[in-house]
């Protein structure tokens, strides 16, 4: 059974008999600040004889916040708690708005060197309520200049491993009264899971983000041993397809951490460019977050910029994304790391 804040305008009115009511209701969840721990007695909008009933089979699913911490750059990393269930959810400040990176799944099956998340193993899949219940809880301490109008599930977990609630959670986050998300703000993130992927190219709109991190399967499979399965040129052969199909309205973030001495030469800038032909593409460069223990090296600043440049002078569209929030751990890769790097978090470790 659905709840709160999970459930669709259309599964709502069901419950409250009305469509007018289901709207209201979603209008109050949203206009909470601080968000409420649980549903009222009585809603705006809705008549007790309706509402009362509706509560004794509902209720309102939100995290305990066990931990929070902040960056100079005002990125904030939550260490959050689903009735014994540890998850993180990264707010990301920009000019005019915020980014809320949420968690897909505790833990995580994949085993990707890079990333910190790994070392949890796998715990449980998230509900599509606790991933929304994610960004409402990021949502409402956004400052009222950096309203969270985006949504990446870039945290833990590997959202395909996930889909039908990933499918499901996109559907409340975009639908109208609220949050209304533009379906281009949400950007579902994938290490290459081909069948996953294909199925959600084929069901939603939203943007989709593919972490490429090598320009050869030999590569991709020392740091993402999935590519085995699902070789470099079948996943950019299901993006190409895609575009073709959608008259390329859809965006396709391709993410490319650069590790220094693996995949940072002028080689794999030149293939990376050819890889991406045929697909309106936009590349996102990171430089590697260290994390111990994996034998993966950071590139110098003069490396990401040469590499950065030789890409875009070929004409790809290129950012390079520097580390935001490093210092708490949390930028991309890092989530389970606790502050200092030098371990794991007792608040993220796994029961
Ligand atoms: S990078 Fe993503 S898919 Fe890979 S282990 Fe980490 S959370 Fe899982």
């Amino acid at each position: 059974m659905r709840h709160f804040p999970a459930l669709t305008v259309d599964e709502l009115a069901l419950e409250l008999g009305s469509r007018t009511r289901a709207i209201e209701a979603i209008k109050w969840l949203y206009a909470q600040r601080p968000l409420p721990t649980a549903l009222p007695d009585d809603m705006p909008g809705v008549t007790h004889r309706v509402w009362k009933p509706f509560l004794a089979r509902q209720k309102l699913i939100t995290p305990k916040v066990t931990e929070r911490q902040e960056s100079a750059d005002g990125t904030t990393k939550y260490a959050l708690d689903f009735e014994g269930t540890n998850v993180e959810t990264v707010r990301i400040p920009a000019k005019g708005r915020s980014t809320i990176c949420v968690s897909s799944q505790a833990g995580c099956t994949r085993k990707c060197t890079f990333c910190a998340t790994k070392e949890l193993g796998f715990i449980r899949q998230l509900k599509a309520e606790e991933m929304i219940a994610q960004y409402l809880l990021a949502r409402s301490e956004a400052p009222a200049a950096q309203p969270a109008s985006n949504v990446v599930f870039m945290g833990m977990g590997e959202p395909m491993d996930n889909l039908d609630e990933v499918l499901h959670a996109v559907d409340v986050l975009t639908q109208s009264p609220a949050p209304q998300l533009r379906h281009v703000s949400v950007t579902v993130s994938t290490s290459g899971v081909l069948p996953g992927l294909k199925r959600f190219l084929a069901e939603s709109k939203a943007s989709l983000a593919l972490s490429l991190n090598a320009t050869t399967d030999e590569v991709r499979a020392q740091v993402m041993p999935q590519t085995k399965s699902w070789p470099i040129a079948s996943l950019l052969e299901a993006l190409r397809e895609d575009a073709a199909r959608r008259a390329n309205k859809r965006d396709y973030f391709i993410e490319y951490v650069l590790f220094g001495g693996l995949n940072d030469t002028d080689a794999d800038a030149d293939r990376l460019v050819k890889l991406l032909e045929g697909i309106p593409s936009r590349v996102n460069l990171i430089p590697y977050n260290p994390y111990p223990g994996t034998g993966l090296e950071t590139p110098s600043p003069e490396r990401v910029m040469a590499f950065h440049a030789r890409v875009v002078k070929q004409g790809l569209l290129t950012l390079i994304r520097w580390p935001r929030g490093r210092e708490i751990a949390a930028a991309c890769g890092q989530l389970v790391l606790s502050r200092d790097g030098s371990g794991f978090s007792p608040l993220s470790a796994p029961a």
